[in-house]
């Protein structure tokens, strides 16, 4: 059968979000997280591809190869539908701004309750220049602009305080009714 895994099993029905970080398939209940299900579409990729140098040019190996490249499309079918479904709706619990003096970044740490995906973003680094802050807030993810705005008032209280002749604080923690 194409497309075995380790375990014998092709992962028929897809996998499914299990915790923070593994996906599980529902027939033979193997785990895998996020590395594992990129693995695991590049091995149809390297057995179509193996199989295009063997059979060039045959009948049979012509269905042979459809039948990989289909292998290949629905793995990565299932590893696009793992990737997609859960940025529409998380939504992070909590966002942990803290501002590097040295380097003049503010790193930032996005926590979610209940994480949906092993790629939710949950790190992000700012750049502060003077009044300026780069990036993100023009960024096409939802999360990183919602945080790129957090990370412009905080920078913005900061400078204010500084103004004031005031110690800003380094650390700031967004929690969800303010996101
Ligand atoms: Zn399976």
């Amino acid at each position: 059968m194409i497309g075995d895994g380790a375990n014998g099993c092709a992962h028929e029905e897809g996998l499914e979000f299990s915790s923070s970080a593994v996906y599980r398939c529902p027939v033979c209940g193997v785990g895998l997280d996020a590395a594992g299900v990129e693995r695991w579409v590049r091995e149809a990729e390297k057995e179509r591809d193996e199989a295009y140098s063997l059979v060039e040019g045959e009948g049979f190996g012509e269905i042979a190869l459809q039948e990989l490249q289909r292998e290949v499309y629905r793995r990565r079918k299932v590893l696009y539908g793992l990737q997609e479904a859960p940025r529409a709706v998380s939504r992070p619990e909590m966002v942990l701004v803290v501002y590097e003096e040295r380097r003049g970044v503010y790193e930032c740490s996005v926590y979610y309750e209940s994480p949906r995906s092993a790629w939710d973003t949950k790190r992000f680094s700012v750049e502060a220049a003077g009044r300026k802050i780069s990036g993100l807030r023009s960024s096409t993810d939802l999360v990183a602009r919602l945080v790129g705005e957090k990370v412009g008032e905080f920078h913005e209280a900061r400078r204010e305080l500084r103004d004031e002749g005031l110690h800003p604080p380094a650390r700031r923690v967004f929690y969800a009714s303010e996101l």
